[in-house]
């Protein structure tokens, strides 16, 4: 994507003023550098936008939504901004960059019907606030990156992790929406579509909350969404396995998949775990040892939680290339030891059992401020394909191809690869290929990143030539998925969801595309419409 720089040109000024009007001068941006930097995302960047909103009701994210359009210039909805896709980088100067975190009121929680009702630029660690004292939670409830990200980035380009292994992706959590499509219309799906019907519930006919699913914000902008709970179970306890090969890893990833034991289930190669336990100043360490140990169901429990931690926690990553961590949840203990019996059936004949400390941290702090670049500074990008179990192997070979392909280009251009993996309830495996190499680091990163921290880490030259090797072996990955019949969430407009699509259901995406947004302005490019 080029690095046009933009300025809003006079023609914009009424727009502009329009705004203004709507949202109150305070809640529009047209400052140079912000426009620049509301303009990228983790990895890429975009032509500057015309200007930035920031509505705080849906109400005025409406009738702002018909001014812009009705001036013929683009919408880019943005959540937390934490994606690496393109998803919402402006295709065109001549767009707004609508950020949607100041629609971030919790609107209902109902404890009875089992729903909570958010608007969408509430985030996931303000969701978890909210509930953790309520017995409840949302059946998906956040991605790792969920201090930041908002549960309408989530719900529109599709996120997993907290609840997934269980239950699926973040789709299976939403009942219900309110979107304003590109006219500023307001649709309502689900059961709150019909008069005095509260959103408890979704399926009713054809599934409308189902199509601004991981749809990236192509076909509105989400302004409020209803989420199913679930009651939280009182036994938490995880285990972790160390793996000397990935086909251990997978197979016992799989097996415990298969049998739907964990409600989360995460594996790491070596570096990635180097990454996450090295990169880390005493301060980090200690502050998550005293969650760990708050998180202990008694204060002896935490004590020795953090005990087995402080002693045993770095150790075992030496010992292994691949380790995966599974995350059970059950009733009362006795529950709780049949199931961890269960996970240990599935999954020792592929690995070794080691301290379980990743669960128990990731556990215990579940939405911490993520670095957003490695352990000196060096910049970072992630991929991800969901493959069917029976292609996992196939993927790996062509991944490990391509970076034999690459090899001399990744040590001339210090590239170092990673990656991690989850399972996404009973059928789908997610392979996270990711790089790391020295860069310089964009102005995104610098904003999201402690200012203690910026300061020790490596200020690293502009490597063009590096990005370039990046960019083309991401584009290898995607059809690596491609290839061994994987699909992604996080569509953006990097991944080719159009590509050879069957024609019928191509058609049909193209026409409801039309009708929400019959002049292509709400997030052009976005799923490749
Ligand atoms: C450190 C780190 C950790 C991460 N961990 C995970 C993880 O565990 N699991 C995972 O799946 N992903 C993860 N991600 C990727 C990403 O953060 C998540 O997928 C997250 O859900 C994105 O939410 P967001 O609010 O930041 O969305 P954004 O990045 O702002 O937007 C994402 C997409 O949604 C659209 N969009 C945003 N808000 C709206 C709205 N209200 N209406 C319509 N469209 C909208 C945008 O146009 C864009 O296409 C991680 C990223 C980082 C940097």
């Amino acid at each position: 994507m080029s690095e046009a720089q933009a300025l809003p040109d006079t023609s914009h000024d009424s727009l502009i003023a329009q705004l203004q009007a709507i949202l109150g001068t305070d809640h529009v941006i047209t400052d140079e550098a912000e426009r620049a930097y509301y303009s990228q995302d983790v990895y890429n960047q975009g032509p500057t936008v015309l200007a930035v909103i920031q509505p705080d009701t849906k109400e005025k994210l409406s009738k702002a939504i018909a001014a812009i359009t009705g001036a013929g210039v683009a919408v880019y909805p943005r959540g937390g901004g934490f994606s690496y896709t393109d998803g919402y980088i402006p295709t065109t100067s001549n767009g707004v960059t609508v950020d949607t975190r100041e629609m971030n009121r919790i609107i209902e929680i109902n404890t009875e019907d089992m729903y909570i009702t958010v608007e969408s630029g509430c985030t996931w660690a303000t969701i978890e606030e909210a509930l953790k004292d309520k017995g409840v939670r949302p059946v998906f409830w956040g991605p790792f990156s969920g201090l930041n990200a908002t549960v309408g980035g989530s719900m529109s380009q599709g996120s997993v992790t907290y609840g997934s292994s269980k239950h699926g992706p973040s789709g299976v959590a939403a009942e219900g929406m309110e979107i304003v499509t590109a006219d500023g219309s307001i649709v309502t799906t689900g059961s709150a579509g019909q008069p005095g019907h509260s959103p408890f519930f979704r399926h009713y006919g054809p599934d409308l909350t189902g199509l601004f699913c991981n749809d990236a914000g192509a076909l509105g902008i989400k302004a409020a969404v209803t989420l199913r709970l679930q009651r939280r179970l009182p036994v938490v306890m995880g285990l972790s396995y160390g793996f000397e090969t990935f086909d251990g890893l997978h197979k016992g990833m799989a097996a415990a998949a298969r049998d739907g034991l964990p409600t989360e289930a995460f594996g790491f190669d070596a570096t990635v775990m180097k990454v996450f336990t090295g990169g880390q100043g005493l301060a980090q360490d200690l502050k998550t040892l005293f969650a760990v140990g708050m998180a202990g169901r008694n204060i002896f429990a935490g004590l020795w939680q953090m005990m087995k931690i402080a002693v045993a926690g770095k150790r075992f990553i030496d010992k292994a290339e691949y380790t995966a961590h599974f995350v059970c949840e059950a009733r009362d203990m006795r529950e709780m030891k049949s199931l961890l019996e269960a996970v240990r059936v599935a999954v020792d004949p592929h690995g070794n059992e080691i301290v379980n400390t990743v669960p128990a941290v990731v556990r215990a702090y579940p939405f911490p401020p993520f670095s957003l670049v490695g352990t000196s500074g060096e910049r970072w990008l992630a991929m991800h394909g969901i493959l069917p179990f029976s292609r996992v192997a196939e993927f790996k070979e062509r991944i490990d191809a391509l970076y034999e392909r690459y090899a001399a280009k990744m040590e001339q251009h210090k590239i170092v690869k990673a990656s991690m993996f989850t399972t996404i309830a009973t059928n789908a495996f997610l392979y996270e290929p990711v790089f790391y190499w020295d860069d310089s680091r964009a102005a995104f990163i610098d904003r999201h990143t402690d200012p203690e921290i910026l300061k020790k880490f490596t200020t690293f030259m502009p490597n063009e030539e590096g990005r370039k090797v990046v960019a083309e072996m991401k584009q290898g990955i995607i059809d690596c998925v491609y290839v061994c019949g994987g699909t992604h969430m996080q569509i953006g407009k990097a991944y080719p969801y159009t590509r050879e699509r069957d024609a019928g259901a191509l058609e049909m995406i193209k026409s409801l595309k039309a009708h929400v947004d019959p002049h292509g302005l709400m997030n052009p490019g976005a799923l490749g419409l």
